[in-house]
């Protein structure tokens, strides 16, 4: 089939989209695109600080609010900014209509607060578009099975951008945030960090799983499993419409379109790390069970584990999981403990996880030794290890987080010149 103008989606976050002035720029950039020929359709999120406030009243009714209302409230943030964006967009002289989930249809499944894209039909979008009028798409909502209004999880307009992006067959999707890009590591703690013009999407889905916050996890598994380019750009910055094949942002792209991959792309951290470690169990069959079933059911998600038995036939189980679920899993270990038959329960939260990511893992020895020795010569001792294919990620406590990042950050070479 033939296709003339490239179609873009365009991503708005709550900064960007903040205040009247804001939507009024947001408006110029989306104009400038139009008028540079694109076919665009745009996603927004709710104005900054709206979806808290909506959040913050269902829970100062009732903390155990209906989920099905409470997406029914938080769901509003979007609606606002679609339609204030559509009149800012008319008063520039652009064609332009808000879209509410429902009214695509994005469907989800019934996980509400949650939930997760089923389908989504394009054509209404595509005609719209094609008619040379602006869809724009209130982020972050979907209607479900039952035909009530789903919300896809805490900054999940991101998603709903990427989805939208495949459904529309866009040729890019670009999301506009209040950072001009993907860094290296972050900025505020390493001044040399570099902004990255490309980096693959396995990579930056490990980035995001482990504390890099530019993006939610879902939009980039999504991105991936569809193979839709993301740009991740500034909203701040000039507001002129880019030239074709010109990309000042961030690309999000397969593994193929980087022609000089660095054995490190990037350094993350989450701070949101808290450790429970039992100690001295008497080492037999079914201990990991005994402790990890509890937590699962209780849907506590646990991240790093280790176990290490002596010759006593004791053996330790250390394990992580977020700061917010520390309590409850205390809870539940200390109901377990007829059991596990533990010795000692010990917990800490004064800890931080650092990533270190690459698709060159794969290809090359030592950059997990690197890791342990620059941690070793600045005396800093790692208390969990895990690894995956392209990632190496430590605990370690908290105070040394910044001394830890940005000695990484210059051991693998990514220091800007
Ligand atoms: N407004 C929603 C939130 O604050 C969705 C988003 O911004 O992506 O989580
Ligand atoms: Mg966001």
């Amino acid at each position: 089939m033939e296709r003339k103008a490239p179609r873009i989606v365009m991503k708005f976050g709550g900064t960007s989209v903040a205040d009247l002035d804001r939507i009024r720029a947001v408006a110029e950039r989306v104009r400038a695109e139009v008028e540079a020929g694109r076919e665009v359709a745009v996603v927004v999120s709710a104005m900054a600080g709206v979806t808290n406030q909506l959040v913050g009243y269902c829970q100062a009714l009732s903390p155990l609010h209906d989920a099905r209302e409470y997406d029914a409230v938080v769901a509003t943030g979007e609606q606002v900014t679609s339609g204030l964006l559509a009149i800012a967009l008319q008063t520039l002289g652009v064609d332009a209509r808000s879209w509410h989930g429902w009214q695509i249809p994005l469907r989800t499944d019934d996980a509400h607060g949650r939930a997760r894209i089923a389908t989504i039909d394009g054509d209404a979008l595509i005609s719209g578009m094609r008619a040379g009028q602006v869809p724009v798409i209130a982020g972050f909502q979907g209607i479900g099975p039952d035909w009530r209004v789903t919300t896809l999880g805490r900054g999940g307009s991101d998603t709903s951008a990427v989805a939208i992006a495949a459904a529309v067959n866009a040729d890019r999707c670009d999301i506009y945030t209040d950072v001009d890009g993907i860094y290296t590591t972050d900025p505020r703690i390493v001044a040399k960090a570099r902004k990255l013009d490309k980096i693959t999407y396995e990579e930056m889905l490990e980035l995001a799983s482990v504390g890099a916050k530019v993006l939610q996890t879902r939009s980039v598994e999504l991105a991936m499993k569809e193979r839709v380019r993301v740009q991740v750009l500034s909203s701040f910055a000039d507001g002129a419409a880019t030239a074709d094949g010109e990309t000042p942002g961030s690309l999000v792209v397969d593994e193929d379109e980087i022609v000089e991959q660095e054995l490190v792309t990037g350094i993350a951290y989450s701070r949101d790390e808290a450790k429970v470690s039992m100690r001295r169990i008497p080492d037999r069959p079914g201990i990991a069970a005994a402790i990890f079933g509890p937590l699962s059911e209780a849907n506590i998600n646990v991240d790093m584990i280790v176990q290490s038995t002596g010759e006593d036939g004791m053996t330790n189980m250390t394990f992580t999981t977020s700061k917010s679920d520390l309590g409850r899993a205390i809870a539940l270990m200390e109901a377990a403990h007829d059991e596990i038959q533990y010795g000692e329960l010990l917990t800490d939260d004064a800890v931080v996880k650092v990533s270190v990511v690459g698709v060159g893992m794969r290809s090359h020895a030592g950059i997990a030794n690197t890791m342990f020795r620059t941690l070793s010569d600045r005396a800093i001792n790692i208390q969990v290890i895990s690894t995956s294919e392209i990632k190496v990620s430590v605990l370690i406590a908290a105070e040394y987080a910044e001394l830890a990042i940005r000695a990484l950050h210059t051991a693998y070479g990514l220091d800007a010149a």
